[in-house]
């Protein structure tokens, strides 16, 4: 088959299976049911020998309302199911709000010909497999992995005298507690001040093969106004990571992306709706442990330590509980959409 009509062939039934199909996520369902018959052609466009999606297309046979923005400033377009659920795309922009909750293209949304086109791998390796849950592997979320970021002579940021790697094992000990008491087990990359090269996380985690692993840091920035949760995954072979051009390597924890952003994107929603911090949204880059990772995997940066008002928050109690348990019920989501169904006539159980 030449090869344009196959992509073309491909492209089209990621976009059908996407379309012909509900998802749940978070409390609402997406409604996509439809005919064969009512199936449409969904058209691409090709730019720097990527090919973009026709976001108007998708959006009327999904039903959805549409509602653009088109001044000399900015160009907006809105898709709105029955269900009241939005994604707002930005032209020229990475930005994407899924629901009000921030989440990051590889490669910037294209406004052309009078119409919105997105990248066929942001579509296909990300927002596709949130809003259509049902398309990720299932799989048993039982032995999870905390990394405490840092250690030993890596003390991460030091801001005002907290070393970040404290605060990421102190975090890493309430998670662990949380998580234990909602029946899960934890396993940890290190549990007191120590050296730990970035090998050796993820020897650890090849080793143990946990069911999902996760990254505890803290961050810092030149600007001490900058605030904020960031969520990380890792991005695809040959698609540049955040804000760069550094294309994805080929590593052996870079194919869990459809896991891995249902998973990022539940947590980042989780955590800014507990904690009302400021959003940076999930973003992706091919970060060491995370890349190497033999299960779905993120970084989670909980805030930054180089703003006074954040670190504060971050120092106190009640804010780490905060954050504990954002994480915990978002990992309890993830596992609850992707829980392996029960054999047929087997005895309803837990899935834990
Ligand atoms: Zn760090």
């Amino acid at each position: 088959m030449p090869t344009t009509i196959r992509h073309r062939l491909l492209l089209l039934a990621a976009v059908l299976a996407w379309l012909t199909s509900g998802a749940i996520v978070g409390g609402g369902s997406w409604r996509l049911m439809a005919a064969e018959s009512q199936r449409p052609v969904i058209h691409y466009i090709t730019v720097n020998s990527r090919k973009y999606l026709r976001l108007s297309e998708i959006a009327r046979f999904y039903k959805c309302a549409v509602s653009q923005k088109i001044t000399s400033k900015e160009k907006v377009l809105t898709i709105t199911n029955r269900l009241g659920q939005k994604v707002v795309f930005t032209a020229d922009s990475v930005k994407c709000t899924l629901d009000g909750y921030q989440v990051n293209f590889c490669y910037k949304v294209i406004f052309r010909n009078g119409d919105f086109h997105l990248e066929q791998t942001d579509f296909t390796n990300f927002l596709d497999p949130i809003l259509r849950t049902q398309t990720i592997p299932k799989r048993k979320v039982k032995t999870i992995m905390l990394d405490p970021g840092h250690g030993g002579k890596d003390q991460g940021t030091e801001q005002s005298g907290t070393k970040e790697k404290d605060l990421n094992l102190l975090l890493a000990k309430r998670i662990r507690s949380v998580l234990q008491r909602r029946g899960y087990t934890v396993l940890m990359t290190r549990e007191k001040d120590m050296d730990l090269t970035l090998a050796s996380r993820s020897a650890l985690c090849a080793a143990k093969k946990p069911d999902l692993f996760i990254s505890l840091h803290c961050n810092a920035h030149s600007e001490a106004s900058v605030n904020g949760i960031e969520v990380w995954i890792a991005n695809p072979v040959g698609v540049p990571s955040y804000g760069t051009t550094t294309l994805g390597k080929n590593l052996p924890g870079t194919k869990f992306h459809s896991s891995n952003a249902l998973l990022a994107y539940l947590t980042i929603k989780s955590l800014v709706k507990a904690t009302k911090a400021a959003d940076r949204g999930v973003r992706r880059k091919q970060l060491y442990v995370i890349s190497h990772s033999p299960a779905p995997s993120m970084l989670v940066e909980f805030g930054f330590l180089s703003n006074e008002a954040e670190r504060e928050k971050i120092l106190s109690a009640e804010y780490q509980d905060k954050l504990s348990a954002a994480l915990c019920d978002a990992i309890d989501q993830f596992a609850k959409v992707t829980a392996p169904k029960p054999a047929p006539g087997a005895p309803p159980k837990n899935h834990r």
